[in-house]
């Protein structure tokens, strides 16, 4: 059975469900094929309730018998669900369904993944396995017992009862069903222990496939510095007797925060060093904080509704970016998010799929799982953070969970307690969850007699159905360097509340130079016209990193713009900046690294469409590489003692110092292949004792055109090992010149390993396809079409991953016409799809509508 007509759900709809749940037992018997989940639901009705239809949500279920108070009835049974007759008061709802978890290739709800048992229910997947209001702002206890002949049965809370072939488990906490987990297999354990602040012992264990527990150490050691971390900096602490995570190979996210039943995709949890490069290092500590700061915002405190997903998404992708920060480099980690911010959530900012931090109107909620959403969401967390300031923060955070705890709460909630903590108004900074686009801010400057002037103007761009915008409550943080590069006026954060505002500073000696929207202070696009003489003055002095970084990035992208546009040269005060930052042995090597990083292809073909141009993706490729031709001739000399200044002796550590080092060193490697023939990278790949330098070997290699032999020993190398292939996949898609892209794509795909419906593997191709710019750009359409046609065949089996990599086409409008024609081509015929799925129907008409 496939979806019904799409309908669209509207946030001002909302309306309570007219029931409590008091309790939920549910007993799974599992079959592949046939699994049975008894339900027992003790409802009792709201006093209060405008809506006395008792609706059940349920999906793909096959009904066998229902009952009430112990008497069997016969519902009205529809695509989406099941309606009958209750009495006044207390009841008991019982149900007994039969699901096919063996067939279930979407991922939602109860399925298999290499003979486990696993499920995802966020966010509306609990609907597919039994019968039950399944909505957020729903909360009640669950009791469950799993009856199967698998060595471990797993769910959510604290084990009960355990016996031959049967566990049972309670959680005390009331949950909504989207925090449901269950996973059942022939799963091994990696086990350790937490004891609490308030001293309660805590048994931690992470399941992996026999095989795997040589991967878990690094997750379990992050899991406890996080657990402590929330202790420290939040005061939040633990709330059962164990927490367990999974990894799983078949899932459609990143990882999930099932009440005490963390459910991983293995790609973000396993990892050794031999495996795993220390990007994966940083990402799988990153990922287990997240699902772990869940347990208080999200679980505990939780959302009213889907409309409200930011509310936790956004505060709890604020707090693991805290995390990071703390066991890391702040400015690396604050760089790194701006350029992850401005890859996904700008263009989606600017394009036919904008929509607000909190969207109004939605078909497929699983669409909205986005970079706004979480990036976004957690930029407005620091804005406010840095408008109360730290103190009043924290203390609207305890204020929050004092008062909130057990319930299910929307954005007004979270702001009212700022209010409340603060006497501030925010209803201005409220416009950030409601008007989508990113804000352009315009700077101009004025200097006399020892005054200097700042005239900000803010302008919101009209986003599908959203034109004419109030101005937003944005802040600006400022500081002001002397001409000898002193700082004369520390950071002090304006704020910008109206269409035009001026500010001034007086006192001053003589004309400062300022820099502006230091570490980023909002997620906003500054238009400032300013020098490269003055861009240069703050990569060389600005004492904000964030912000000297941000000048070698400007100055970076004008000297693209200018080869692009104008066919100039690389401009030499880019080259001498880069390379005095490099020479700079007192800074960080992470951060060094970063000064050599170019903005994307596809950044730039963006300012291009700004700016009235179309871009040419071949000709923005082609600028790019002869840039880093430039900068390893210009560092030429520099780059032997860099590289070998960047070697690491000691055993390896995925921490900031070591990869900090090998990040630097792998940036070198890279400009010197360009110089050497590979000559040196090729030493290096065959002497690498780690993932990340032998990848980068690799990757140096493969760039300038060599590396087919050590790229064939690399697959029969790590045959056997599904992450490391999923990298061998990749890199030679992302790699390949824009003339290879299509063909080597397309021949990676009728490889035998390439197991299309596990969506890693799907995306191992597919995802690098769409990211190179030029590749995927190329005038033939190829790619476009071995995109489409791909899309088309994943649908019917997987229409959540399938929906989400549409948004590739998402910028079409930017580019010439014979492109767009290509790419509409591709659009209306995944469109023109029979029984195309509720999420991918919606995604591609959003994307045609711009
Ligand atoms: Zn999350």
């Amino acid at each position: 059975m496939r979806d019904a007509a799409p309908q669209t759900i509207y946030l001002k709809d909302y309306t309570p469900f007219g029931f409590d749940v008091l309790e939920v037992h549910l007993i799974f018997d599992l079959a592949p094929n046939a699994t049975r989940i008894t339900s027992r639901i003790r409802f009792t009705a709201k006093p209060d309730a405008e809506n006395r239809d008792f609706f059940l949500h349920g999906e793909q279920l096959k009904l066998i018998r229902a009952k009430i108070d112990g008497e069997e009835i016969t519902p009205t049974l529809t695509e989406t669900g099941l309606t009958c007759e209750v009495p006044e008061g207390d009841f008991t709802f019982e149900a007994e369904v039969e699901i096919d978890p063996a067939n279930n290739t979407a991922l939602e709800g109860l399925y298999m993944s290499n003979g486990m048992y696993c499920t995802q229910c966020e966010a509306e997947g609990f609907r597919k396995i039994t019968y039950y209001p399944d909505r957020p702002d729903v909360m009640s206890t669950f009791t469950v017992r799993v009856n199967g002949d698998l060595p471990v049965l797993l769910s959510n809370g604290n084990p009960v009862d355990q016996g031959e072939g049967f566990a049972e488990w309670h959680d005390p906490w009331p949950k909504p069903a989207y925090l449901f987990a269950l996973v059942a297999g022939d799963l091994v354990a990696h086990s350790d222990h937490f004891t609490t602040i308030s001293g309660r012992e805590v048994d931690l264990n992470l399941y992996v496939r026999p095989g795997d527990e040589g991967k878990c150490a690094f997750g379990m050691e992050a899991l406890k510095k996080s657990m402590k971390w929330d202790e420290d900096v939040y005061g939040r602490e633990y709330d059962l007797d164990v927490f367990n995570i999974v990894a799983v190979d078949d899932f459609n996210m990143g990882a999930m925060e099932n009440k005490g039943l963390n459910v991983f995709n293995s790609s973000a949890v396993l990892a050794s060093p031999e495996t795993a490069t220390d990007g994966n290092f940083e990402r799988i500590e990153a990922i287990i904080a997240h699902e772990y700061f869940h347990n208080w915002t999200g679980n505990r405190i939780t959302c009213r509704d889907w409309f409200q997903l930011c509310l936790k998404e956004g505060l709890t992708v604020f707090r693991d970016a805290q995390f990071t920060s703390d066991v890391r480099s702040a400015p690396v980690k604050r760089i790194g998010d701006v350029i992850d911010l401005r890859a996904r959530q700008f263009p989606e900012d600017n394009g036919p799929l904008a929509h607000p931090v909190r969207p109004e109107s939605f078909q497929e909620i699983n669409n909205f799982y986005t970079a706004t959403v979480y990036e976004k969401g957690a930029e407005v967390i620091g804005m406010l953070k840095r408008l109360v300031g730290d103190q009043a923060y924290a203390e609207a955070l305890d204020l929050y969970f004092a008062r909130h705890d057990g319930q299910a709460c929307t954005i007004e909630d979270w702001l009212k307690v700022f209010e409340d903590v603060t006497d501030r108004d925010l209803s201005q900074f409220k416009l950030w969850y409601s008007q989508a686009g990113t804000p352009r801010v315009k700077v101009e400057e004025g200097w006399s007699d020892g005054t200097y002037s700042l005239t900000l103007s803010q302008n919101i761009p009209d986003t599908p159905g959203q034109l004419g915008k109030q101005p937003m409550h944005i802040p600006v943080a400022v500081g002001l360097l002397g001409p000898n590069g002193d700082e004369v006026r520390e950071t002090q954060t304006l704020e910008l509340t109206e269409a035009r505002q001026s500010f001034s500073f007086d006192g001053l000696a003589a004309k400062p130079t300022a820099s502006i929207l230091r570490e980023f202070s909002a997620p906003v696009i500054l238009e400032h016209d300013v020098s490269r003489d003055e861009q240069a003055f703050l990569l060389a002095h600005d004492t904000d990193p964030f912000n000297r970084w941000s000048a070698a990035r400007d100055l970076a992208t004008q000297t693209l713009l200018a080869m692009i546009t104008e066919n100039a040269a690389p401009h030499a005060d880019y080259l001498d900046g880069v390379l005095s930052v490099l020479r700079d042995d007192d800074l960080d090597p992470a951060y060094r690294a970063l000064m050599l990083w170019l903005p994307t292809q596809s950044e730039l073909a963006g300012m291009l469409a700004d700016r009235g141009v179309t871009p040419d993706p071949m000709a923005i490729w082609t600028a790019g590489e002869t840039l880093r031709q430039a900068m390893a001739q210009h560092a030429q000399d520099l780059l032997p003692r860099l590289h070998s200044q960047m070697k690491v002796d000691a055993t390896y550590r995925p921490d900031a110092e070591q990869s900090g080092k090998r990040s630097l060193g792998s940036g070198v490697l890279f400009l010197t292949t360009r110089l050497d023939g590979g000559t040196l990278a090729k030493r290096e790949y065959a002497k690498a004792d780690n993932m990340t330098l032998q990848l980068a070997a690799l990757n140096a290699l493969l760039r300038a055109g060599q590396g087919q032999e050590e790229l064939a020993g690399f697959y029969s190398q790590w045959q056997a090992d599904r992450l490391v292939i999923d990298k061998w996949f990749g890199l030679q898609v992302s790699l390949a010149d824009p003339d290879q892209t299509c063909i080597v794509a397309q021949k990676l795909t009728e490889h035998p390993d390439f197991h299309w419906k596990t969506p890693n593997r799907f995306r191992s191709v597919l995802g690098p396809l769409a990211m190179n710019h030029a590749g995927f750009h190329h005038a033939d359409g190829k790619s476009y079409e071995l995109l489409a046609d791909w899309l088309m065949r994943l649908d019917p089996v997987n229409p959540q991953t399938t929906a989400r990599m549409c948004s590739a086409f998402q910028t079409w409008k930017r580019y010439d016409a014979d492109r767009q024609a290509l790419i509409r081509v591709q659009l209306e015929r995944i469109a023109a799809t029979p029984d195309l799925s509720r999420d991918t129907t919606e995604m591609i008409s959003r994307i045609l509508d711009a």
